[in-house]
């Protein structure tokens, strides 16, 4: 009797499983490209961002299906939309995110026109076609594919289309957090930051987001007697700036790993050639003299891997002086810090005063948008646990937990407590250097990576959130 009911209910379960109609993913495909292209279309270039027309767009295809939603702004022209299919209740929400802003473009440089959404030999071109309508076009196929097949949920799925990502999160993620978070709030969030790897081709790994480095800047003054040119001062503000500026230049912060960068390095290892793999190995060593050797190779030759391993200073804007014939008094650089999550932002500004070991050298926070910091979406999650199961179906690859240098809206919802996962479609390593990625002049999506990715998503969403 004890065994009876569990196993009448599965059967029951799995009779209307079956009895659900199976997805025509070629229609799906199909519609996925009709959708895609039409966010495309959209000049939603940020600045000024004018999202509206794309999520007026999402809106009128979500009414037709019945789908809830409601849209919310501080500024009338760059609304967010946030959709929601209602679960059981039995665990808390889910959240996939995509965001409808691009980043602006030069016309002139574009082979085929930006906001044109041309097909041509397998992929689609267009601002946005990897930054970030293919995430919002994935959210919307899967709020229409969960609603048509009418898949029971032990959690609710909730869909934001954010704006402002590219820079005026005020308008976007920000206000959501802090004016609507009751309307987003969930256990995980899916969203950009991961990427599938291609090479020759073939998949090599995906990566998976789950934690990322927190932008600061710290601003660097010098100052001096101002004088002709004529007559050299030992004082010279652009002097013992640069002098500054070469002392942080030749410092490393110290390497940190966590349970992400570990795992990573681990797994990395496991796919790469023995050269490779023998570096990787290295910088998880106890021996200080092993990681120090790893370490000097990445600053090197594999600059993305040192700087996941550190707190990272990059001195990007050098100011000073006007004109030949004059001295003068105040010398300025803007450094680039990416922390280290799990540094304080007051140790460092006091370990970058004491390598610059100069007072007269003013070291003070420089004007940036901080984002908040927060743990690491957990590797021993249920969700973690779906996303590997799903690449390994779909890609037939090993998953690399990523800690990324650079920064995405998942920080305001890890500061919030949500366990945060970034995903993307698969790209070829060697589209980059030809200037087809992201933020390029050519940014294009290859079709057929596009579908897949789709289907990934909905079957993971399907995974964490479908009644087990
Ligand atoms: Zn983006």
């Amino acid at each position: 009797m004890g065994h009876f009911t569990p196993i009448l209910l599965t059967v029951v379960l799995t009779v209307a499983a079956l009895q659900r109609p199976p997805i025509d993913w070629k229609a799906a495909d199909q519609e996925t490209l009709r959708h895609f292209q039409a966010l495309l279309k959209f000049d939603t270039s940020d600045p000024p961002g004018h999202e509206k027309p794309a999520v007026d767009y999402l809106k009128q295809v979500l009414e037709a299906e019945g789908i809830p939603f409601e849209i919310l702004f501080n500024e009338a022209n760059r609304p967010n939309l946030v959709a929601r299919l209602r679960g059981s209740g039995a665990k808390r929400p889910l959240l996939i995110m995509g965001h409808t802003d691009v980043v602006n473009v030069d016309p002139t440089k574009w082979k085929h026109p930006p906001f044109a959404a041309v097909r041509d030999g397998g992929y689609v071109y267009g601002r946005g076609s990897v930054d970030d309508k293919d995430n919002v076009v994935a959210g919307l196929m899967i709020m229409l594919t969960l609603k048509r097949q009418n898949v029971s949920l032990d959690r609710d799925v909730i869909f934001l289309a954010e704006s402002g990502e590219e820079g005026s999160t005020r308008v976007g993620i920000q206000f959501m957090v802090n004016e609507h978070f009751a309307k987003i709030d969930a256990e995980y969030c899916l969203a950009e930051g991961g990427s599938v790897t291609r090479t020759g081709g073939k998949v090599k790994f995906a990566s998976v987001q789950t934690l990322e480095k927190i932008p600061r800047g710290i601003e660097l003054t010098a100052r001096g007697p101002a004088g002709h040119g004529s007559t050299p001062l030992r004082d010279n503000a652009v002097v013992r700036l640069a002098t500054a500026v070469a002392k942080i230049g030749a410092w490393k912060a110290p390497v940190r790993l966590n349970d992400t960068t570990r795992a990573y390095f681990e797994r990395l290892a496991s796919i790469s050639t023995p050269e490779e793999a023998k570096q990787y190995r290295a910088i998880l060593s106890s021996d200080p003299k092993v990681v120090d050797g790893a370490d000097e190779h990445f600053l090197v030759r594999e600059p993305r891997h040192a700087s996941m391993i550190r707190t990272s200073i990059s001195p990007n804007i050098i100011q000073g002086g006007y004109r030949i014939n004059v001295i003068p008094s105040e010398a300025k650089a803007t450094l680039d810090i990416r922390m280290h999550p799990d540094d304080d932002h007051l140790a460092l500004i006091e370990q970058v005063k004491k390598v610059i070991g100069d007072p007269k050298v003013e070291v003070a926070w420089a004007q940036r948008d901080v984002r908040p910091g927060g743990a690491s979406g957990n590797l021993a999650s249920e969700a973690f646990k779906a996303i590997e199961a799903m690449v390994t179906k779909h890609y037939q690859t090993v998953t690399l937990p990523t800690m990324s240098p650079g920064a995405t809206d998942m920080a305001y919802l890890r500061a919030k407590g949500v366990q945060c996962y970034g995903v993307g479609p698969a790209t070829d390593i060697e589209d980059g250097p030809l200037g087809f990625g992201s933020h390029s002049d050519q940014e294009r999506i290859l079709e057929a990576e596009l579908y897949r990715f789709v289907k990934f998503h909905y079957e993971l969403v399907e995974q964490i959130a479908g009644r087990r």
